[in-house]
């Protein structure tokens, strides 16, 4: 099987549509956060990103004919951190969503008060507040399933859009979703053909907007709409640094 500079195994059939994708003109390498860039902890303040992956990443921001963008449910000032500013990464966080009125920001102070409330009687959860919305992470609760159940009950009864993520659900208002955002980054990269890569049920909205010659590639396990699959966040390095060689030899 190919093997990238690092020397992890890629599929021999992805590494051929890594090769279609590399001779196009113009071409938006994209890619979720958590999960993907940055390993999955406990904590989810305290997610750094996996340096080699990260810098496989970065390094091909620097490509001519490639964009890349990072497409995330954090907000875009915290991915700012963690990448720092590079005007060759677009950064888009909320899962794409975008606010509308006055009455979705109403809403999302709602949402963030009935979460913050639930920690009375679930303790160990944590709310993370953000600009179209508010997440309820339960992964330290002392109950997960209650901590979960009841986080989906506000959730809907404030009428948000719900996301279910590894031990996280999340109310979004507003409007939007990765795949929406993907499609806006294509139009605005004039690319003529997209990758991305992202390990949770959030991805699979940009997963479904893409066709060969564009790739899609699934982090870790679950049910997936993804062409493709790798196994962990070190193999995400692989395949950016294995697209990396193949735009140099095209060069
Ligand atoms: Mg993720």
């Amino acid at each position: 099987m190919p093997c990238d500079a690092g020397g992890r195994l890629i599929d021999p059939a992805l590494d051929a549509a890594l090769s279609r994708f590399a001779v196009q003109q113009q071409v938006l390498v994209a890619s979720d956060y958590d999960g993907t860039l940055s390993p999955i902890v406990a904590d989810p303040a305290a997610a750094t990103p996996h340096t080699v992956t990260l810098e496989a990443f970065l390094a091909l921001s620097h490509v001519v004919g490639v964009a890349t963008a990072i497409v995330s449910g954090r907000t875009p000032e915290h991915l700012a951190e963690f990448v720092g500013t590079n005007e060759n990464v677009h950064l888009v966080g909320n899962h794409g969503a975008t606010m509308d009125s006055g009455h979705d920001a109403d809403r999302v102070r709602e949402l963030a008060r009935q979460l913050t409330e639930l920690l009375g009687t679930h303790p160990g959860a944590a709310v993370e507040p953000k600009a179209t919305g508010a997440a309820f992470h339960y992964r330290h609760s002392t109950d997960p399933d209650a901590a979960s159940a009841a986080a989906r009950s506000v959730v809907r009864a404030v009428g948000a859009s719900m996301i279910e993520g590894k031990m996280v659900v999340e109310g979004v208002l507003g409007s939007g979703d990765k795949g929406t955002a993907l499609r806006a980054l294509r139009d605005e990269t004039h690319a003529a053909a997209v990758l991305f890569i992202g390990d949770d049920v959030t991805d699979e909205a940009a997963f479904g907007v893409l066709t060969p010659p564009d790739i899609s590639i699934k982090v870790g396990d679950g049910d997936t709409s993804a062409m493709f699959r790798v196994p962990d966040v070190p193999d995400v390095g692989a395949v950016f640094r294995r697209l990396h060689e193949l735009l140099a030899d095209g060069s």
